[in-house]
């Protein structure tokens, strides 16, 4: 689905540059489900603009089923903590906004809107404006909006750190759910451990220092399964990431 080649980054503060990657590359399958975690700076969503198509690399290439990124595409969808949505629009209107800003008729679309407020919990506050709405709804709102436009690939950053416990762990059974129906390809990033070993297919830990590289990579076939939460294999991989995270030494 993704292939990072080569690829480096820099970017100009003043007279200095910063360089965030040096000959990084990565490879994400179709329908995984990677997760990236690593200290605040170290590039996590430069990587996702990088993949967005809204930054270019200063050297090698990317490409999303073997097409060159050149720039936005169609089918990639990108969600931002910020939520992105318009306040004087509706929760209706903003999560039908994707597909009018592409001219489709209202006949057209209605149907899976409905169908998409109703899976997101959203139906009951579909006339309500985002001021009207919690945290939670109005990631959820984010979240529908990017699905009516029937993504392959969805870029999460840092989705769910504004919310509080509760509700960010509604919304990554929600996420888990989405991922599995639809065999969405996705990449993650958070700050957390244990969302990222909750929500990671795979795992990537990334160093702190300019340029970053990968310390550490987690593959977890158990992603999904009720109960894994609770399960030894969920302790011993969060507790893995957070040696790594600490730099510690790991057996
Ligand atoms: P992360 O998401 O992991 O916190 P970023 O990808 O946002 O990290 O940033 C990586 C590094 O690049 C940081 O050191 C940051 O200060 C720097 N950086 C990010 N954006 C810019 C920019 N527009 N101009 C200059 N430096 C930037
Ligand atoms: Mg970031």
């Amino acid at each position: 689905m993704i292939e990072v080649s080569h690829c480096d980054l820099a970017y100009v503060q003043g007279a200095s540059q910063v360089k965030v990657y040096d000959d990084f590359s990565l490879k994400v399958e179709q329908g995984e489900s990677l997760v990236l975690i690593g200290p605040s700076g170290c590039g996590k969503s430069t990587l996702l603009y990088l993949l967005a198509g809204l930054l270019r690399p200063t050297g090698g290439e990317l490409r999303i089923l073997g097409e060159r990124v050149m720039g936005t595409r169609l089918k990639t969808a990108f969600i931002l903590q910020e939520y992105g949505l318009f306040p004087w629009l509706t929760v209706e209107q903003n999560v039908s906004l994707g597909l009018r800003v592409r001219h489709m008729p209202k006949r057209l679309y209605q149907g899976a809107v409905q169908e998409i407020l109703h899976k997101m919990g959203l139906w009951e506050v579909k006339h309500h404006f985002p001021s009207q709405l919690s945290g939670g709804q109005r990631q959820r709102v984010a979240l529908a909006r990017v699905l009516t436009l029937q993504p392959d690939l969805l870029l999460m950053d840092e989705p769910l750190s504004a919310l509080d416990a509760l509700t960010r762990e509604r919304l990554q059974i929600l996420l888990l759910d989405i991922w599995q129906e639809q065999k969405l390809t996705t990449v993650l990033v958070t700050h957390s451990i244990e969302e990222a070993v909750f929500l990671g297919s795979r795992i990537l830990v990334l160093a702190d220092g300019r340029p970053t590289h990968v310390i550490g990579e987690i593959l977890n076939p158990l992603v999904g399964q009720s109960g894994y939460r609770q399960t030894s294999e969920f302790f011993q991989n969060t507790s893995y990431v957070r040696s790594l995270l600490e730099g510690g030494m790991v057996g």
